[in-house]
């Protein structure tokens, strides 16, 4: 009987949006994943597409699987015994370490060279209406805060790191390249230490709900190239973001590099050499900072939302998602099962 039940459980489906490694297809019949020791089954409720996801399309690293990574959900099932989780609303940490190196041991899973990535690399991410992550991944939402903002909490702690790597003085003039979803929540975010902020890009739109928040803009076409800023963060999504940078950082400033793309450049970094440039390759951040400015209203996710799709509609919603002028869209798990 016992076998039977496993058996059966092992069958049971799910939807979900899998990246075969060139085009994306909405299947009904995945099997649903099953926790490991010490894992939680959650069921997704909202989910955010990224510009990562995007570049996987394209190629970056490989991947193929069920790919999404910036998620709300309930946790269904805790294997390996009790958890305080069980049953409530989280958001997660995407990188999964082995847990004994010295860098898991040290709470640096993220650079761990064993280490999957949710939805990236190795391990089924979260367009799915199942998935599963370590319980030390996990982190409870707490009740003010709406699925809507919620998912927001994995980019905004991308955000967060910049200011975590580096010492941003209320004196300090920084630039952020790039009015793109991470380039939008880096300004956000670094100006809520009083730093002179500036975002350009190219997008009327997008800056608009930069400046509503009280961020100074520029275009993108207009930034002159005066060496004038002490932190620019390059957060362009394009290969070529970092020659502008190295062009408007000042002499021992510091350029933070948040893109991640498929495509290679060639950079001659003579000019970091001669202004003594500190360059940061930024990548996820801490959770709690992200949760509780998002708990407190310091930061105000709601104008980057630009659209909202049932999963039913996943394949549209990513059409979507690669529109101008489009922020961030979100898919809905919640309704239509
Ligand atoms: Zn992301
Ligand atoms: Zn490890």
């Amino acid at each position: 009987m016992l076998t039977l039940c496993l058996y059966a459980n092992l069958l049971v489906e799910m939807r979900a949006l899998f990246f075969d490694g060139l085009v994306l297809h909405l299947i009904d019949n995945y099997r649903q994943p099953q926790p490991e020791e010490n894992e939680a089954l959650i069921r997704v409720l909202m989910a955010g597409i990224c510009g990562t996801d995007m570049e996987i399309m394209k190629g970056y690293k490989g991947f193929k699987g069920i790919p999404g990574h910036e998620f709300v959900g309930v946790v269904e099932k805790v294997s390996g015994g009790y958890s305080s989780l069980a049953g409530k609303r989280v958001v997660g940490e995407i990188n999964l370490g082995c847990g004994t190196c010295e860098l898991c041991v040290r709470g640096q899973e993220k650079h761990c060279p064993e280490r999957t990535a949710l939805g990236i690399s190795d391990k089924d991410g979260v367009f799915a209406e199942y998935m599963t992550l370590p319980l030390r991944n996990l982190w409870e939402v707490p009740s003010g805060v709406a699925d809507e903002q919620a998912v927001f909490t994995e980019p905004l702690a991308a955000a967060f790191e910049i200011v975590e790597q580096v010492h941003v003085k209320p004196t300090d003039r920084v630039l952020v390249l790039g009015d793109g979803r991470l380039g939008l929540l880096a300004a956000l975010v670094l100006g809520i230490g009083g730093a002179d902020v500036v975002l350009a890009g190219k997008h009327e739109e997008k800056l608009a709900i930069a400046r509503q928040q009280r961020i100074k803009t520029k275009r993108a076409e207009k930034l002159s190239r005066r060496k004038a800023y002490e932190i620019v963060v390059e957060a362009t999504g394009n290969a070529s973001g970092i020659e502008v940078a190295l062009d408007v950082v000042r002499p021992r400033g510091t350029i933070v590099l948040k893109s991640t793309v498929a495509e290679e450049t060639k950079v001659n970094l003579t000019r970091a050499v001669v202004d003594e440039v500190t360059i940061v390759g930024s990548r996820c951040g801490p959770f709690p900072p992200a949760i509780a400015a998002l708990a407190s209203g310091r930061v105000d996710v709601g104008p980057l939302l630009s659209a909202v799709y049932p999963f039913s509609e996943a394949l549209k919603a990513f059409e979507k998602a690669s529109e101008k002028g489009v922020v961030k869209v979100l898919l809905d798990f919640r309704k239509g099962r």
